[in-house]
């Protein structure tokens, strides 16, 4: 245990509200594992106040800084320099102080992206569900890394995902809109199907953003960015169709690390992070219970 002192660098996370966060967990976890002398703390900032927690940020000596819901855009200008990818999404969950230069990146993209690795996906045909901060991050990615064909975004405000269009029109990859309504042919069709709206977050764990099962298939992956519960209904709906299922907790942890790399130098040991989730019962364990599985076989 490494008690903080004068030398401790700082942490924080930046978002309101901010108590649900599980960052302070998994950070705090791989620092004291790493025996590293820093702390990360949750900070609940409301919007009249970013400028001024932002540029407190290099006067208190912070190491860097999360930022979250509602503040990913906000702190953009605020920034002395932009990683490309927060630059494009334009969004930051990333700050790094480094001799009073504010660095912005976008560690979401990388998140999302870690457990599709392995997988074959160039040029498929995808399903984004919602347009907003998270979906920007996950088309963003799919368009750079996997270019598919299509890339279907599925919106209850098509102008919110026009929008996104517009901002990714560079890409190759073809965009395409349409509503909920519409959708069904393209999930059908889709090898990979990601969920980025709130639908079957806690305490709402009942509901699912595709309540129309029979379009899930053993071929298919289906990909949830809520990550609490640890198995959201749609994941749960989708294995029992055999498709190959993920929840939003690997993206969680694996865009912490990356942040966590920034800040520290090192590696988180992600390990060690699972097994504390676990111990908390913020992972579960049991039959079928992974992050990513294959209930199919
Ligand atoms: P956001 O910016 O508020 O976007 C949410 C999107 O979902 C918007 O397009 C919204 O449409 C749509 N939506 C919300 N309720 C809907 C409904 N009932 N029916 C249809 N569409 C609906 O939020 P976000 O930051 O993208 O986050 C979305 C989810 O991803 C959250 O559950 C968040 O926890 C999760 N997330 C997970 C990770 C991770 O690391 N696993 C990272 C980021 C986010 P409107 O604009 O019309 O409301």
């Amino acid at each position: 245990m490494v008690f903080p002192d004068a030398n401790t660098e700082m942490i924080a996370i930046l978002g309101h509200p901010v108590d649900h966060s599980l960052s302070p967990i998994i950070h705090n976890t791989a620092l004291q594992r790493q025996g590293l002398n820093y702390i990360y703390v949750a900070v609940d900032l409301v919007p009249e106040q970013v400028s001024e927690a932002i540029r407190g940020l290099s006067a208190l000596g912070f190491a860097g800084a999360n930022v979250t819901i509602p503040h990913k855009q906000a702190v953009l200008s605020h920034m002395d320099d932009l990683s490309d990818a927060a630059g494009a999404i334009r969004a930051v969950n990333t700050i790094v102080c480094k001799e009073g230069q504010l660095y912005g990146d976008n560690t979401d993209i990388e998140g999302f992206l870690s457990p599709l690795r392995d997988m074959k996906l160039h040029g498929a045909p995808m399903t984004l569900l919602g347009a907003g901060g998270a979906a920007r991050a996950a088309a963003y990615g799919l368009l750079r890394d996997y270019c598919p064909n299509p890339l279907v975004l599925v919106a209850r405000r098509t102008s919110q995902a026009e929008t996104l269009v517009r901002d990714f029109a560079n890409f190759d990859g073809c965009l395409e809109v349409c509503d909920f309504d519409s959708a069904s042919k393209f999930i059908r069709n889709s090898r990979l199907i990601v969920n980025s709206t709130p639908i079957g977050m806690y305490p709402n764990v009942q509901e699912t953003p595709w309540k129309q099962k029979e379009d899930f298939s053993p071929e298919q992956i289906v990909y949830d960015l809520v990550y609490r519960p640890y198995r959201t209904r749609l994941l749960q709906d989708a294995a029992e169709r055999g498709a190959m299922t993920i929840g939003g907790l690997t993206m969680l942890i694996e865009q912490a690390a990356a942040s966590y790399r920034q800040w520290t130098n090192r590696e988180m040991p992600v390990g060690t992070v699972r097994d504390t989730l676990t111990k908390l019962g913020i992972i579960s364990i049991g039959n079928n219970e992974g992050n990513l599985f294959h209930s199919g076989g």
